[in-house]
């Protein structure tokens, strides 16, 4: 289980600043900002990085998403000599080396997909010291031919490391043992000045041991960062008729957005994709059923965007590396908790905001229920007890967490040993509380149909009877003759339903969990009977209907980001990669709000490193320019929190279009007719004039404004924000935008000569 202790005090012997890196760089964040384009490290990361440096044995465990490549691909760039890195799946190989190449990064894997060729002239780039990270499969790693070759290189070039990733796969208690993976101890014997870092997304206290122990780590660093995915938002929602909707609803809300919809079988994740086809949703299917040409097909498509949707059983997501995955919807029940965490945490793996839904029926407990009775021993076809009797206690943990009113985070950390109490306010329990009400007299006469049964029956015959049923087997029983037959008409059988799985959440009564669940009071039921106490339930919301009211920027936002995002799918295309090899979301959401137009505002961008600068910072500014320009903006957005780059560089420059206004204007032409001379509207001319005031080009407002007019705009816009709308507003909207604009240009253009003159 996950010790916070260890994180704190790892936290706290963090080695602190060197004077200056191997490689000359002035300190690590330098270093991440030329090669990754980050600007600050996320937790955990610098002190791995700094250990490793100080060529020190690692253990790091951290969530998804976490940012563990990153602890090993730094140093490795740093250090002198090869980093071997060790990795499982040949897709997740092949997918950080494409990262890291886009990043200018010379890495570069060996494995059974290459030809003999390939595989040669690799080896030769690695012998000629131009590669700083090597990954390997194990099985190719410990191959008798492999190993006097990395000899030849330990002796010439040097090893700086080995990273074990996914380092769980040497533990038979890890949830995915690959023998394989156990000889790695070899390594160690072969080469016993190597530092070593073990890497790994699982948390549990025994594979930890496995790992330091298979490996003979020495005096590991360790870290255990939090499994708290802060940008993940939890929720859960009725599943009921008309959650069609609620579905088609979610997925809308993301616009475009990729996401995952996990459903329990074949079938139903083969409806639910074509239902969203029906919609207009571009979905794909995703199971066993299909064959493997098309699994890898559909599975490439996501990846690349060419769909949104990938709607798949639990089959898909093992080893998918998608960073941008902005929604995961549980349409049925999951069976386990930890099955849960992993899957939903398929989003959002780039730290940026994703949105997780589970869907939840108390009718789906029935369908897993006989899923777990058909566990049998396939040779003597006995039930498998003990197996059944795990998935059947996880399945009451998934329920748990499914019919809680209290914070969804508290209860998924806290299976993972994690404390966390407070609110966290990003799961539906916290933001939006479910409204609770009072339903003791309910409760009572719930109770006391289950006393008057005999407590002999389960949920659905107990409802039956409150809503005075008159079905053959209450007859036969006997049942319509009890005094609690029929007391319950006002309620529908889910209103019963909802009370019934409350008092059983609350321990106000008891279920049988040995083959048939029958209901069973308590003593704490009778204190409800005896109305010693009332009972309160929490009343779930369907999915809210109000959409947040979106601000003028908002929209701006966002169209700028689609633009964006259609080009980067573009130049994807062209060179044949995922679009987020390309750029992050994150990365373009940013450029999206500041609007860098030229390449040294672009560089200034979080995850825009020298070698994406150089690469794609042209066609990305050219389109910043030209949205700019559609736009009719002068200037950055001045709502940004971002560092605000000097006016020089982000005001766009005076071009041709802007000199044939020009001459317009200084032969007579007012602004309508430059319009209607060019052909173009009335606001472009504006736009053009304000600029070429901004650049002093034109020296007086005359024929635009006249100076009482410019006087009052003056003082409006200094009297608070200076945003266009705002102080149209503050005018009481007696000017029009572009008489704002041009004599905002004035004043720059003012303020611009009085700065020399006092300099
Ligand atoms: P893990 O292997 O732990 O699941 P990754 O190494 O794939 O996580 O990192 C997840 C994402 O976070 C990647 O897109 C990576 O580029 C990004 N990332 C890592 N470190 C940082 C950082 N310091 N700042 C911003 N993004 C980061
Ligand atoms: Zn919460």
């Amino acid at each position: 289980m996950l010790d916070p202790a260890i994180a704190t005090a790892a936290t706290s012997s963090a080695a602190s600043d060197r004077p200056s890196l191997p490689s000359g760089f002035d300190n690590l964040e330098a270093a991440l900002k030329h090669f990754y384009g980050y600007e600050t490290f996320r937790p955990g990361q610098k002190d791995i990085i700094q250990a490793a440096l100080d060529n020190r044995d690692s253990l790091v465990i951290m969530p998804t998403g976490g940012g563990k490549s990153l602890c090993f691909q730094l140093p490795a760039l740093l250090k002198p000599g090869l980093m071997v890195v060790v990795s499982p799946l040949i897709a997740l190989m092949q997918d950080q080396v494409e990262q890291l190449q886009r990043n200018g990064i010379a890495a570069t894997f060996l494995n059974s997909s290459l030809s003999g060729v390939e595989a040669r002239s690799r080896q030769n780039d690695l012998l000629d010291g131009k590669i700083k990270l090597l990954y390997v499969a194990p099985e190719r790693l410990l191959n008798q031919n492999f190993l006097p070759f990395l000899d030849e290189i330990n002796e010439s070039l040097g090893l700086s490391a080995f990273a074990i990733d996914e380092a769980h796969c040497l533990s038979e208690w890890g949830h995915d043992f690959r023998p394989e993976y156990r000889q790695l101890s070899q390594i160690r014997q072969r080469y016993p000045y190597t530092p070593c870092l073990a890497l790994t997304a699982t948390a549990t206290e025994r594979v930890r041991e496995d790992i330091c122990q298979q490996l003979q780590l020495r005096d590991p660093f360790i870290n255990v960062s939090s499994f708290n995915r802060t940008n993940l938002y939890y929720e859960v929602v009725p599943k009921a008729r008309g959650s069609v909707n609620d579905l088609l609803k979610l997925v809308r809300k993301q616009e475009g957005g990729s996401g995952i919809i996990y459903c329990l079988s074949r079938k139903r994740v083969e409806e639910t994709a074509e239902m969203l086809k029906l919609n207009g949703i571009s979905a794909l299917p995703y199971h066993a059923g299909l064959s493997d040409k098309i699994r890898a097909e559909n599975q490439r498509r996501f990846i690349r965007d060419d769909v949104q949707v990938m709607v798949a059983t639990v089959a898909f997501g093992m080893g998918i590396n998608k960073p941008d995955v902005r929604f995961v919807i549980h349409y049925d029940l999951p069976r386990n908790i930890e099955g849960y965490y992993q899957e939903s945490g398929r989003a959002g793996r780039d730290n940026d905001p994703a949105r997780c839904t589970l869907f939840f029926n108390p009718g789906d407990i029935k369908r897993i229920e006989w899923i777990i009775d058909q566990k049998v021993d396939p040779q003597t076809g006995d039930p498998l007890e003990q197996e059944q009797r795990i998935a059947r206690q996880q399945l009451r943990q998934v329920v748990d967490y499914a019919e809680s009113s209290s914070c969804r985070r508290t209860i998924q950390l806290g299976y993972f040993g994690e404390s966390f109490t407070e609110n966290c306010g990003q799961c539906d329990n916290c933001v939006n509380p479910p409204p609770v009400e009072d339903w003791t007299i309910e409760a009572q006469k719930f109770l006391s149909c289950v006393a008057r049964c005999k407590e002999r029956f389960g949920m659905a015959h107990i409802i039956d009877v409150l809503r005075g049923s008159k079905k053959q087997r209450v007859k036969q029983l006997g049942h319509d003759e009890l005094s609690t037959h029929g007391i319950g008409k006002d309620k529908t059988a889910d209103q019963w339903r909802l009370l019934g799985r409350s008092l059983l959440h609350q321990n106000l009564l008891t279920e049988t969990q040995d083959g048939y669940p029958v209901l069973q009071l308590n003593e704490a039921s009778w204190t409800v009977l005896r109305k010693q106490r009332d009972v309160f339930v929490a009343i779930p919301k369907r999915l809210e209907e109000d959409e947040p009211v979106v601000s003028g920027t908002r929209v701006e936002i966002e169209q700028l980001f689609e633009r964006l995002r259609k080009l980067r799918k573009q130049i994807a295309d062209e060179q044949g990669v995922a679009p987020y090899i390309v750029f992050s979301d994150s990365s373009l959401r940013l450029m999206a709000k500041q609007r860098p137009q030229d390449l040294n505002a672009f560089g200034k961008i979080s995850g825009v490193g020298s070698h994406k600068l150089e690469q794609y910072g042209d066609r990305f500014t050219i389109a910043i320019r030209q949205y700019c320009e559609d736009m009719g903006f002068t200037t950055a957005p001045e709502t940004t929190t971002a560092p605000i780059t000097p006016a020089k560089t982000r005001r766009p420059q005076v071009t041709n279009t802007h000199l044939q206004t020009l001459a317009l204007f200084h032969e007579g032409y007012s602004p309508q007719d430059i319009s209607e001379h060019r052909q173009i509207k009335p606001d472009t001319v504006f736009n053009h004039l304000a600029l070429l005031i901004e650049h002093e080009r034109i020296l007086s407002l005359e024929g635009l404004l006249t100076s009482e007019s410019y006087d009052e705009i003056v003082q409006a816009l200094t009297a608070g924000p200076a945003s266009l709308s705002l102080v149209w507003e503050r005018l009481d909207k007696r000017y029009e935008y572009h008489d704002i604009k041009l004599a905002r240009a004035f004043q720059r253009q003012q303020a611009k000569q009085s700065d020399v003159i006092n300099f």
